[in-house]
């Protein structure tokens, strides 16, 4: 059984989410606090953190990094009030996979949960689970890109976004369908900058100059290019 961690300290929406997800068979813990939220993933881990910003103690982002700090791969979906995009992109920064927009519905997030683990399930082992990009290595095995002697952990969604433009290099790929590929959302019924910050944080690894980039193009009005 799938075990999902909620940290969020509004009571309502833990009540709905719980009765949402068990109902569909997942094993749910929640706390409301930040630091108890570390404490539960590392001590006995979980298979997808749902992720409030606003808490009592440690914000999201807090969280997220702390967790991030020695699980790179456990799917972190963060809740964001309406209209705020910086909080998108910082908490993208921060290592979060995806995020909803409160007030989200239930059928919404679940959708985004059953995408994820369905993602998950799909992984093949490629061959080629290493590869390279200009001077940059991508191990897909140990989650790791490297270059210049320096190494960064990926998430999951990470390695599943520079495999898709590696396997499709030298052609644009649209963003929607990154969007339908990788996160399982339907494009046309969302607006979502997801891709556009996951690949902004790609880039500053990726990339001697993030704002003259010459492996992840852009496609103006499309989506983007991989120039290995
Ligand atoms: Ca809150």
């Amino acid at each position: 059984m799938k075990k999902i961690l909620i940290v969020e300290d509004e009571p309502d929406i833990v009540r709905g989410l719980t009765d949402a997800l068990e109902f569909e068979g997942f094993d749910v813990v929640s706390t409301g606090f930040g630091k108890d939220g570390v404490r539960m993933m590392r001590e006995r881990g979980a298979d997808c953190v749902i992720l409030d910003l606003m808490l009592p103690d440690l914000n999201g982002y807090a969280v997220c990094e702390e967790i991030r700090a020695f699980d790179s791969l456990v799917p972190i979906i963060i809740l964001t009030a309406r209209g705020q995009e910086t909080d998108k992109v910082r908490g993208l920064e921060a290592g979060a996979d995806d995020y909803v927009t409160k007030p989200f519905s239930v059928a919404e997030l679940l959708a985004r949960i059953k995408a994820i683990f369905r993602r998950l399930g799909r992984r093949a082992p490629v061959e080629e689970e290493t590869f390279e990009i200009g001077p940059a290595v991508v191990d897909g095995k140990k989650h790791t890109l490297t270059r210049a002697r320096k190494s960064w952990p990926l998430t999951f969604y990470e390695v599943e976004l520079l495999k898709l433009l590696y396997e499709r290099k030298e052609q644009p790929v649209s963003r929607d369908e990154i969007l339908e590929k990788i996160w399982g959302i339907d494009a046309r019924t969302t607006h979502n900058r997801t891709v556009d910050n996951f690949i902004v944080k790609l880039r500053k690894m990726l990339e001697d100059d993030g704002k003259e980039p010459k492996h992840i193009l852009t496609v103006y009005g499309h989506g983007y290019k991989l120039v290995p």
